[in-house]
Parts: C-alpha cells; sequence; structure tokens
C-alpha cells in the first residue's frame, strides 16, 4: 500500500497536501492545509473521503479554500477531524457558524476540531444539527510523545514551531509491516497456521511440530521480518532557527519524502528571519542533515516570478541533490 504525495495548487497559488494511503480497508486520505482553490483539481468524492484535515496554522493563505471542504463534507455521515494548533476550533467554530442554517434539523454532519498542545491535545464537537451553534468540549488527551494520531494504517506526529503564532509541522508515517520468512519456514520444516497471528501478536507459548517443540518467542526473531512504514512530513511556515534545525533534524532523519516551503530565495535570508519562514536553501540543509530521501519544494513566495523558480530550485539544489517542485510546476 503505497503513500501517494501530491502538492495540490501552482508555483503562484496557495498550496496544500493531499497525502493518500490506499489499499483496501485501511486507507486513509489527510489534507493538509487548505488555501484558495486546491481542491479545483480533486474530485468531490474524493474530498468527501478525507478522513482528517490538518491545519499548520489559520493564515489566511492556509484557510481561504475551507469553503470547498466545508460545502461537500458539512453534512458528512462520518465524524470530520480537523486538527491545528491552539484556537483552531474556536476559529473554525466561526467559519461553521458563517451560514444561514435553517434546514438543518435531523441532518447528520459532526465535526470534531482539536487544538495541538505542547503537552495536550483538546478541542471541540460541532454538530449540523445544532446548527453547530453548541460547542462541547472533547476530552483533554495528554500527550506521551509528538503522535497525536494512530491507527492500523499509520500514524501522524505533529510538532508546534514558532511563526510568531504555533504553526505545525506533520509527519506520517505507515505502520510497519511484518512479513513471515517463507524462506527460513520451509528450512525449518513449519507450516502456516493460525499460529502465525499469534506470533505476530506477540504471545508467548509454544507450537508443537515435526515431533519437536518449538518456543514462539524463539520463533518470532527466527521468522518475522519488520519493513518500515514509508513516511511523509509536511513543514511550511515557521522560522527555521538553529534550535528548530537541530530539533527537526532529529525528528526528520530517513523520513522518504519531506515536503517543505520554500518561501525565499537565498539572497532574501533576512526577509525569511523577519517573516519567520525559509529560503530554499534552509529546507535543503535541514534535508541535507536529516538525510531523507527527497524533498519537493512548495509555497514559495508571491514576490518571485515563474523565472525565479530555476534559481531557487538551482540554490536547492547545490545543498542536496534529491531536491524537487511538484511534478505539476515544471
Ligand atoms: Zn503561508
Ligand atoms: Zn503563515
Amino acid at each position: 500500500m503505497p503513500l501517494h504525495v501530491s502538492v495540490l495548487g501552482g508555483p503562484r497559488d496557495d498550496n496544500a497536501l493531499l497525502v493518500r494511503a490506499l489499499g483496501g480497508q485501511s486507507a486513509r486520505r489527510l489534507l493538509f492545509d487548505c488555501g484558495e482553490g486546491v481542491l479545483r483539481g480533486v474530485a468531490r468524492a474524493d474530498v468527501q473521503d478525507i478522513d482528517h484535515l490538518f491545519f499548520s496554522h489559520l493564515h489566511m493563505d492556509h484557510v481561504a479554500g475551507f469553503d470547498g471542504f466545508f460545502r461537500v463534507n458539512a453534512a458528512r455521515p462520518r465524524t470530520v477531524d480537523v486538527w491545528g494548533p491552539a484556537q483552531t476550533a474556536t476559529l473554525l467554530h466561526h467559519r461553521l457558524r458563517g451560514v444561514m442554517w435553517n434546514l438543518h434539523a435531523g441532518l447528520p454532519g459532526t465535526w470534531d476540531v482539536h487544538d495541538i498542545h505542547e503537552d495536550h491535545v483538546s478541542g471541540a464537537r460541532f454538530r449540523l444539527a445544532e446548527a453547530f451553534a453548541a460547542r462541547h468540549e472533547l476530552p483533554r488527551v495528554e500527550r506521551e510523545d509528538a503522535v497525536i494520531l494512530r491507527d492500523d494504517a499509520l500514524s501522524v506526529e505533529a510538532y508546534l514551531l514558532d511563526h510568531r503564532t504555533p504553526s505545525a509541522a506533520y509527519v506520517v508515517r505507515k505502520t510497519p509491516r511484518v512479513n513471515l520468512d517463507t524462506d527460513r519456514l520451509r528450512e525449518l520444516g513449519l507450516t502456516p497456521g493460525p499460529w502465525v497471528s499469534r506470533l505476530k501478536a506477540g504471545e508467548e507459548g509454544t507450537l508443537e511440530a515435526q515431533g519437536r517443540t518449538f518456543h514462539l518467542a524463539d520463533l518470532r526473531g527466527e521468522l518475522l521480518r519488520t519493513t518500515p512504514g514509508e513516511s511523509v512530513a509536511y513543514l511550511t511556515d515557521f522560522l527555521l532557527d538553529e534550535e528548530a534545525h537541530a530539533r527537526l533534524t532529529s525528528v526528520l532523519r530517513g523520513v522518504d519524502t519531506v515536503v517543505c516551503e520554500s518561501q525565499y530565495r537565498a539572497h532574501d535570508h533576512a526577509l525569511a528571519i523577519a517573516n519567520h519562514h525559509m529560503t530554499s536553501v534552509q529546507a535543503a540543509r535541514l534535508a541535507r542533515d536529516a538525510d531523507v530521501g527527497r524533498l519537493v519544494l512548495f509555497h514559495v513566495s508571491e514576490r518571485y516570478d515563474a523565472a525565479d523558480l530555476p534559481g531557487l530550485l538551482a540554490e536547492a539544489r547545490a545543498v542536496f541533490p534529491r531536491v524537487e517542485f511538484p511534478p505539476h510546476w515544471t
């Protein structure tokens, strides 16, 4: 089940990221930010299939396209989960209320909006059947680590960074796959059976086969091979100072795809610092130091025109060769 990563929006537009982990019952669709027009090229049915919407922060260029998401999901039977830094629930509540609701009685539509804090996640539930008027507090969940969401298909980590307001960076990791080494199985003269589920579940006990007694704990080391799941990181709108660089270098180590803003060219480094953004060279240094698989640059400032893009990319490539723009930008 590969991880599909699509940057939405063009080089001079608002951008977003759609991540799809497809395959059978564990398919997941995650949208990161929702700037103006980013959903234009996404089929209505695919927007309705988005399981979670994650905001880095709620500046206009990251939330202006929210109505497009809201339009097709307001009355969705399945709960809509929205995530973002502190105040996301309060700000989203205004958006949900900013419509004339008078024919809503009995309609489905439950929206859980989660505020990510350093040490906990709080938030609120809003219901279309109540015209989204009432705010129902969600239980506070203490954060033991960076993971804010984990299910059988994937996990999502959140890191709060400084954009003169908290801005969340996210890392999605597919759940590692555990496979049986069939060659080794044959060498041991064993045949698969219900015991394999017990083995994968980490159970203790023994297996009687071939006139011998095998201990599951021993077989686990002999037969199970773990393949790490694919991973993608979404980084945008924050100051990449030395501290953030060091923190993210360890977080991103070995991540397959890093989608990172490149708001400024190298010669505008002072502007990047002043506005709590990054240059393409800073993004490339981070990718190099974390030894990531590839770096995809997006969210370029409107101050540059199309002629600036090759230079912006070349500056990054001089630092980290495995860098590219989204395919539809070139
Ligand atoms: Zn932005
Ligand atoms: Zn911003």
